[in-house]
C-alpha cells in the first residue's frame, strides 16, 4: 500500500509499504478515508528534540479516520464495515493507568502513539490502511451523516484544544488569550467559547490565521507588533488576562503566557515539548500565585463527549480545513504547512 514515510528532517516521502495485518484477536484493520497533518509531525519533520529517533521509512501520521475492513476474533463492539475514529495515543483501556483515565499512560503499550516516533511499530495513519489495536476501546463509530471532516479532528486536535479551555477553568466573563492561531490554537478559541468568555485574544504572526480566528470571536494580537504580553496588558487596564491558553509548543509562547495572565490566573499548555527541559519565568509564575497545567491529551475521554457538539454545530472544527488533497501529495501538504504557504491551516489527504 501507499504510505507516507519519514527520511529525515524536511524529507517525507510517498513510498510502497508492506499492508497492515491483524496481529492479535483484538485488532481491527481500517480502510483510511481520511487522514490529516498535525503540528505535531511538523516536530518530528524539523527534528526536534527526539527527531532523530524516528526511522527512515516510518510511517508518518496520527489523526486518521476509516472503514473496518478487518477483525479480530476476540473483538465484540466493532464490525466489518463499521466507520470509525480512533484517538492518536494507542491505549489498552484496562490497565491502572486507563483505569485512571489516563490512556496516554498507558503501561500496556508503553505510551505509544501512531506514526512518526513509533511508525516503524506502530504504523501511522497517513497510509491507505492500518491496524488498529485494541479495537473494542480505541474505535469510537461515527453516526451515519457526519462527515470525515467533521469527524476526525476529534481523535486529536479538536479534545486538545477542548482540554486546553478546559484545564484554563474559564468562567463566564473572563478574559482569555490563546497563543498560537494554528489548528489546536483555533480550536482551543472555539472550545473557549463554550465556557462563555467576555473577551479572547488570539496571540500569532500569521495574518490569515489571525483572520480565522476573528471569525471564531478573538481578538488579533500580532506578536510581531510588540511583546505580546505587554499588548494584552495594555488592552486589559494593566491586568492581564484571567486565563492564557497555550497552543504552540516553543519556550517564547510559554514564557509569554505566563507573562500575559493576571496575579491568580491560569495558563493551561498543550504544545508539545520534545526538549527534556526549558527555561520559564519561575519567579514571576510564584510571585503572582500562577495555576499551570500542562500535557498530552487523552482524547480518548474526550471522543464521545465533544461528538454531539460538533454534530449539533457548536463546535465547527471543519471550518480549519484549507486544503484536501491526495494522499501521495502529502509532501507538498507537509511543506505549506509548515511554511504557511497558500493560506494553509489544515491540510486533509485522502488515501
Ligand atoms: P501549528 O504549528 O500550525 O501552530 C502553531 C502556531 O503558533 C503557528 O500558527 C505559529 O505561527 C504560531 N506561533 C509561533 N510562535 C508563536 C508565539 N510566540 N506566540 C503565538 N503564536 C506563535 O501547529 P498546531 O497543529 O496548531 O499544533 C500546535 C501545538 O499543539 C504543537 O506543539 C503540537 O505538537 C501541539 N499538540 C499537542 C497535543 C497534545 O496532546 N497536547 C495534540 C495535538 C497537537
Ligand atoms: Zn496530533
Amino acid at each position: 500500500m501507499k504510505a507516507i514515510t519519514f527520511h529525515g528532517v524536511s524529507d517525507v516521502r510517498a513510498t510502497d509499504v508492506a499492508d497492515p495485518k491483524l496481529v492479535d484477536a483484538t485488532d481491527v484493520v481500517l480502510r483510511i478515508t481520511t487522514s490529516a497533518v498535525c503540528g505535531s509531525d511538523l516536530h518530528q519533520y524539523h527534528g526536534r528534540g527526539g527527531g532523530a529517533l524516528v526511522q527512515t521509512g516510518a510511517t508518518m501520521g496520527h489523526e486518521f479516520m476509516g472503514v473496518v475492513e478487518e477483525v479480530g476474533a476476540a473483538v465484540k463492539t466493532v464490525r466489518a464495515g463499521d466507520r470509525v475514529i480512533v484517538p492518536f495515543s494507542i491505549s489498552c483501556g484496562h490497565c491502572e493507568w486507563c483505569q485512571r483515565r489516563l490512556p496516554t499512560q498507558c503501561a500496556t503499550t508503553g505510551r505509544a502513539v501512531f506514526g512518526g516516533r513509533f511508525g516503524h511499530v506502530w504504523g501511522g495513519g497517513q497510509a491507505e490502511r492500518i491496524r488498529v489495536p485494541f479495537a473494542d476501546h480505541m474505535c469510537e463509530k461515527v453516526p451515519a451523516g457526519m462527515s470525515d471532516d467533521d469527524a476526525l479532528f476529534l481523535g486529536d486536535i479538536l479534545s486538545t484544544g477542548y482540554v486546553c479551555a478546559e484545564n484554563g477553568g474559564i468562567k463566564p466573563g473572563d478574559t482569555v488569550a490563546v497563543f498560537g492561531a494554528g489548528p489546536v490554537g483555533l480550536l482551543a478559541m472555539q472550545s473557549a467559547q463554550l465556557f462563555g468568555p467576555a473577551r479572547v485574544f488570539a496571540v500569532d504572526r500569521v495574518d490569515y490565521r489571525l483572520a480565522l480566528a476573528g471569525e471564531f470571536g478573538a481578538e488579533p494580537i500580532n506578536l510581531d507588533a510588540g511583546d505580546p504580553a505587554e499588548q494584552i496588558r495594555q488592552r486589559t487596564g494593566g491586568h492581564g488576562v484571567d486565563v492564557a491558553l497555550e497552543c504552540v509548543g516553543h519556550e517564547a509562547p510559554f514564557t509569554q503566557a505566563i507573562q500575559s495572565v493576571r496575579a491568580g490566573g491560569t495558563m493551561s499548555s498543550v504544545g508539545v515539548y520534545v526538549e527534556p527541559s526549558m527555561g520559564f519565568p519561575a519567579r514571576e509564575a510564584f510571585f503572582k500565585d500562577l495555576t499551570l497545567k500542562m500535557g498530552i491529551c487523552n482524547a480518548r475521554n474526550y471522543m464521545t463527549t465533544l461528538l454531539p457538539l460538533v454534530q449539533r454545530g457548536k463546535l465547527k472544527p471543519a471550518k480549519i480545513i484549507t486544503h484536501t488533497m491526495p494522499l501521495k501529495d502529502a509532501p507538498r501538504g507537509y511543506a505549506i504547512f509548515d511554511q504557511k504557504q497558500d493560506r494553509a491551516i489544515k491540510v486533509m489527504l485522502k488515501p
